[in-house]
């Protein structure tokens, strides 16, 4: 696994200049010091524990969990494994969180965890004493709670260490009827939701569709149509870049050019097949050796390649000083948080890129959590009551459509009026709508104030509004 390239500004410089940019556009009355606050971390909690490795031998892991912010509780946001994470990484990240939840109106503070840990270089009974002895840390240090702050998978990590936390909760908090909703991203079997794997990457598909439905924005890009036939170099196929390249192919007619991982890249100018791709990857841990495409042993410089979109959607600072001056693609999907530094961020935006920004594009996943967390607080599935009733219902829609018609409904219209929404279909649409308000939002701060240069600026100058506007309402 890569790590972040050096770079001039550390993670949280850089995320802290895209909040000075916004700050002069709020046209709010902030008292002095308030805008500080707003960027400043509240805290951070960093441990240090032995694991008892398969050999009998121990070893000494160090993580963190940063709370950016708790002017909503819980503070949200995900578990990072990665052998080069760094308290400044998580603390950039926690920040990130912060303003993604107000962009998307997902009602958290923000927060991020990580350890230095190669989830690769485990076993299975390895990684389950790491995450429940760091789950136990957390819990007991009061960072892990269905109220106060509540992590999720991120690079790394997914349902199954989600799992593991939650049980460690439970054990440790017996009476504690809400345990559940202190973790999300859980098996579905247990206390997960559906759809919140895809969430990230669905999310990207949303945002991408509804910026082909405002043609002044798909202008701005110098593009026209529809993703459909639309050339598009992913970086990263790991959840949310395969699932986004996954519903942008088969969904969207879109063509994936290339995929970029850290052990090189993969093209092909007819589209590649992403599916075959993941598989081969989960058969053999690389892209190498696939037949079908070419490959290429230095992937990096595939982020220059000649197409209409790019996703970065692996690692921060993937874009930087050193490459942004040749970046081709004129719009620009951030999946990933903080792909593109702040002074690479200023050349693509004086060069006419567009780019949407990541504190809303991979959103998906925490409304998701969102949507996960409200079912475990309400102990029912979503759609439990409702969906038989529904279906009732549409049935005497039809039945007096025939009667009075004299004739019978085309059956695939009789399915789509007598099909009651399951949990799944619940939450694409709750993702899809959120998605798109928030797209719509931004795309209307940006137009209607002519000093907003960009969807970035826009988009944080929305969630500073939010957020000044809570510690205002609140006291401080
Ligand atoms: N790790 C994801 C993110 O960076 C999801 C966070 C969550 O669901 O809380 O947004």
């Amino acid at each position: 696994m890569a790590s972040r390239p050096k770079t001039s500004q550390s993670f949280t410089e850089s995320i802290d200049r895209m909040v000075d940019r916004a700050l002069p556009h709020l046209d709010m009355d902030i008292p002095l010091g308030l805008a500080d606050q707003i960027k400043a971390c509240d805290k951070v909690f960093q441990v240090k524990f032995p694991v008892k490795m398969d050999d009998g031998q121990y070893r000494v892991f160090t993580g963190w969990r940063a709370v950016h912010s708790e002017h909503r509780l819980p503070a949200k946001g995900g578990i990072r494994y990665a052998p080069h994470v760094s308290q400044d990484e998580v603390v950039a990240l926690a920040a990130l969180m912060t303003y993604k939840c107000a962009i998307v109106d997902v009602p958290f503070g923000g927060a991020k965890g990580s350890l230095v840990v190669d989830p690769r270089a485990h076993s299975e009974d390895e990684m389950e004493r790491i995450t429940r002895r760091f789950a136990r840390k957390l819990i007991q240090g009061g960072y892990i709670s269905p109220g106060g702050n509540v992590p999720a998978p991120d690079m790394g990590t997914g349902p199954r260490e989600m799992g593991w936390i939650a049980d460690e909760y439970k054990n440790l908090r017996p009476g504690d009827i809400n345990y559940f909703a202190c973790v999300t991203g859980k098996p579905v079997t247990n206390g997960g939701i559906r759809g919140r794997v895809e969430a990230t990457g669905r999310g990207v598909q949303f945002v991408l569709r509804e910026f082909f439905r405002h043609p002044k924005d798909v202008a701005l890009a110098g593009l026209s149509g529809s993703l459909e036939g639309k050339r598009v170099v992913i970086q990263g196929l790991g959840n949310v870049g395969y699932h986004a390249a996954k519903f942008l192919t088969e969904e969207d007619g879109a063509l994936i050019t290339a995929v970029i991982e850290y052990d090189g890249a993969l093209t092909s100018d007819q589209g590649l097949p992403i599916e075959e791709i993941r598989q081969h990857m989960n058969a053999t841990g690389s892209i190498k050796g696939f037949n079908g495409a070419e490959y290429h042993p230095d992937g990096l410089p595939l982020l220059e390649s000649d197409c209409d979109i790019l996703i970065p959607a692996a690692l921060e600072a993937q874009i930087t000083t050193k490459n942004a001056k040749r970046i081709k693609a004129p719009l620009i999907a951030e999946a990933a948080n903080g792909p593109i530094t702040f002074n690479a961020d200023s050349i693509l935006r004086e060069r006419g890129k567009v780019i949407l920004p990541d504190s809303f594009v991979n959103a998906g996943g925490v409304t998701v959590s969102y949507f996960e967390w409200v079912k475990n607080l309400s102990h029912i599935r979503f759609g439990r009551m409702a969906r038989r009733q529904d279906e009732y219902r549409g049935q005497g829609i039809v039945d007096a459509l025939e009667q009075m018609t004299g004739q019978q409904l085309d059956p695939g219209l009789r399915k789509v009026i007598t099909t009651g929404a399951n949990e799944l279909d619940l939450v694409r649409s709750g993702l899809d709508d959120t998605m798109r308000l928030a797209y719509q939002e931004i795309s209307e701060v940006f137009h209607s104030n002519k000093k907003i240069e960009d969807f970035r600026t826009a988009a944080f100058t929305i969630a500073l509004r939010k957020i000044v506007r809570s510690y205002l309402e609140l006291g401080i």
